[in-house]
């Protein structure tokens, strides 16, 4: 696999836990990164299957760093994994390109379909009295743009596994779907092998 030390599997674990679109934004840039560190964003931690236990401690952002937290009985507990900002960007900048275009294809695609949802759509239940103007969606589109959502998360969820090194990536184009059954236990066998 594509070499990247800049980050342990450790930390890539806390990475892959954490997720969704403030890590994805950070993986694309520094600016993603700067916005995670004042957003003083704190979880309380989801446990990944083959992932370690420690990530049920939960996370904090801040200062220049991701540290894992205080949840689980120990408030005064010392973090097990820290990432700075200075490895965040480096391992950013060590991407492969074709990690790097999924993961703003990604971006893309959910602004897309959020913006279309929020901006297009009158929800006011009113329709036959509305003045708004704009469209009154059924209920099938709701449903549509809702699965339109999920599918797009769980793209994201993949493209993540990708940049993060939980799926082995070649530098062919990655625009293909994963098969969905594939749980990330397997992917992280996978990871174990290419290292
Ligand atoms: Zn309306």
């Amino acid at each position: 696999m594509t070499p990247r030390p800049a980050l342990t599997e450790e930390q890539r674990w806390l990475l892959r836990a954490m997720g969704g679109w403030a890590i994805r934004d950070c993986l694309l840039g520094p600016d993603g990164v700067a916005h995670l560190m004042q957003s003083q964003w704190g979880g309380s931690g989801r446990r990944l299957p083959g992932g370690p236990e420690w990530l049920a401690y939960g996370f904090d952002c801040g200062r220049g760093k991701i540290v894992t937290g205080r949840f689980g009985g120990g408030a005064d507990r010392d973090p097990v994994v820290t990432i700075t900002t200075a490895q965040l960007n480096r391992y950013a900048r060590s991407l492969p390109r074709a990690v790097t275009d999924e993961l703003r294809e990604v971006r893309r695609a959910w602004n897309a379909e959020y913006i279309y949802g929020r901006r297009d759509w009158c929800h006011c239940g009113h329709e036959d009295e509305c003045q708004d103007g704009r469209h009154h969606p059924t209920d099938d589109e709701i449903d549509n743009h809702y699965r339109e959502l999920r599918r797009i998360k769980e793209w994201e969820g993949r493209a993540l596994d990708r940049a993060l090194g939980f799926v082995e990536v070649d530098e062919t184009p990655v625009f293909v779907e994963v098969d969905e059954s594939t749980e990330l236990v397997g992917q992280l066998a996978l990871f174990a092998v290419a290292s």
